[in-house]
Parts: C-alpha cells; sequence; structure tokens
C-alpha cells in the first residue's frame, strides 16, 4: 500500500479512531468522503488516488475532531434518518437509527388513504415529523419544539425536502393544543435519567442536554405528556413515545393508569425495550360514564 493514498489513510484513520468509536471504518470513510467532496463509493473505485493536499488536510483536521470525541453527524452537518438527509447542528439532537421504530409503529396508525392529522412533539431535527409527512402526504403533522433554535433546523430540513405538510411551532409538550383533535401524537422526549454515565459517553455529550435529561429517573416530561396527551387525542387515536430500555414496565403503568388501552411495548433491533404506543378509549377516559 503506497502511503497517502485513500486506502493506506483509510487504513491508518479508522486503527486511529479504534478506542474513540463504535464505527470506527465507517467514520474514517464518511470523513474522508466530506473532505474530497465525494461519495463514500469513489473510495473504493478509486484506492490508489492521491488526494490534493488542501484535501488531504481538510481530511487530517476532521480526523483530529472525530479522534476528540465529536460525532460524525457534527463533523459532517448532516445524518440519514428514514432516508431523508437532514441537517444537524448542535442545537438539535442526532436523530438515532432506533428511533425509526417509532416512525414504523406510528404508520400502522395513519392511513395513506385518507387525511389525519398528527403531532410530534419535540421535533429537534424534524426528523419523526419529516419522515411521517414524507410516507403520508395526505397527513398535516404538527411539529413543535420549546427550542427556536432546533425549530429553525427543521424547518430548514423541511424546505430542503420540498415537505410542506409540516408545520412548525414554538410549544411545550400539550401545553395551549386543542383537545379532541390528534389521531396519532408521538415524541421522541427527553428520558435520560440526570445522573445517568451514559450522558458522559459518547455521541450523546454533544447533544443539547435538554434533549436528553429529563430529572432523577429521566421520566419528568413523560409524566407531564402521557395524561395530557390523552385529552388532545381524538377518541381511538394513538400516543406514541420512544423510551430506555429500562422503562418499559413503569411506563405500561402510567399510560394505564391515565387511562390508555391496548397499551403495548415494543423492542427495537437490538431487542431493547424502547417504545410503546396505546390507544384513547372510544368510551371517555374511564368506566365512569359508562352506565
Ligand atoms: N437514545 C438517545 C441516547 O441514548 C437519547 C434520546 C432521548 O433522550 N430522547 O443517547
Amino acid at each position: 500500500m503506497q502511503p497517502g493514498t485513500l486506502q493506506s489513510l483509510l487504513a491508518a484513520a479508522s486503527a486511529s479512531l479504534a478506542s474513540t468509536s463504535d464505527s470506527p471504518r465507517l467514520d474514517a470513510e464518511l470523513l474522508l468522503a466530506h473532505a474530497l467532496g465525494q461519495d463514500r463509493s469513489y473510495l473504493r473505485a478509486w484506492p490508489e488516488r492521491v488526494p490534493a493536499p488542501a484535501q488531504a488536510a481538510r481530511f487530517a483536521s476532521l480526523l483530529a475532531r472525530r479522534q476528540a470525541g465529536e460525532p460524525v453527524a457534527h463533523l459532517l452537518g448532516v445524518r440519514e434518518f428514514w432516508s431523508l438527509e437532514l441537517q444537524v447542528t448542535p442545537d438539535t439532537l442526532i436523530p438515532r437509527p432506533e428511533t425509526e421504530l417509532l416512525v414504523e409503529r406510528a404508520l400502522l396508525h395513519i392511513p395513506a388513504d385518507r387525511p389525519a392529522t398528527v403531532a410530534d412533539l419535540g421535533t429537534g431535527s424534524g426528523a419523526i415529523a419529516l419522515a411521517i409527512a414524507s410516507e403520508r402526504p395526505r397527513a398535516r403533522v404538527l411539529a413543535t419544539d420549546r427550542a427556536a433554535a432546533a425549530l429553525a433546523v427543521a424547518r430548514r430540513n423541511a424546505a430542503a425536502h420540498a415537505i410542506d405538510n409540516v408545520e412548525f411551532q414554538e410549544g411545550d409538550w400539550c401545553k395551549g393544543m386543542p383537545a379532541d383533535h390528534f389521531d396519532v401524537i408521538l415524541s421522541n422526549p427527553p428520558y435520560i435519567a440526570a445522573g445517568d454515565p451514559h450522558l458522559a459517553q459518547g455521541d450523546a455529550r454533544f447533544d443539547p442536554r435538554s434533549a436528553l435529561v429529563s430529572g432523577p429517573d429521566g421520566l419528568d416530561d413523560l409524566r407531564l405528556l402521557i395524561p395530557a396527551a390523552l385529552a388532545c387525542l381524538k377518541p381511538g387515536g394513538w400516543l406514541l413515545v420512544e423510551h430506555g430500555y429500562d422503562q418499559g414496565a413503569e411506563l405500561v403503568r402510567l399510560f394505564e393508569a391515565a387511562g390508555y388501552q391496548d397499551v403495548q411495548d415494543h423492542a427495537d433491533l437490538a431487542d431493547k425495550s424502547r417504545m410503546i404506543e396505546g390507544k384513547r378509549p372510544y368510551q371517555g377516559f374511564s368506566q365512569a360514564g359508562k352506565s
């Protein structure tokens, strides 16, 4: 292998990322392709090429930042979610592949052949809202976030993909939301406990704290959101939320205590309990009105 070729740069870079990253080879390829202004396929097609000095310098600087822990998504400025390339910044949570499960399950509750109203609460980069809107052009999606800076990124992502059935709005969970209105509400809220060591590792170090942490057990926001969302759903409408791997049982309890029916927890591809869904009953919130 000649020194300075794409092949040798990649080999050295992925070895140098072995202790920083779970995916050193992929990271090295993404950063090198970015420095060259090419696709990753270019690296495979031209392993013997030697990059121009300016490109090599760009790669060296990206690699140094990655070695210091900066997420690939921040270095590239984009992350793919549900086949949409999305702009991400330090103001937005980096979309995670496991969140695609939330989209997948929500689509089962949103008809393709007629209008539906959907809300994505705490939308961040807009990932969930835009995935749903792109799959269900007849649905109207309301995407809210407390953070104006995140909404600006989400709006740019909608414009970049010419998705026009999403409306972005500043909002704090269900505050001020209309009653009996939504067919589906979904959210990837903050759910990590304040003292969780996971916060000091990997990409989470660079995500906005407000998108990750929710009180001492991670459930402060979900405790607000679950009962409040029930009133905003139409009878028969569904709430779906992502959660941590060890929170499923407590959340089933919270969903059922709030009055949801058909409550189901779902595991992700890594077989970790990951999200929960429940339906607002048709007959009111409790047995009280049934006599
Ligand atoms: N899944 C993310 C993580 O583990 C957290 C996302 C969230 O809190 N909503 O880093």
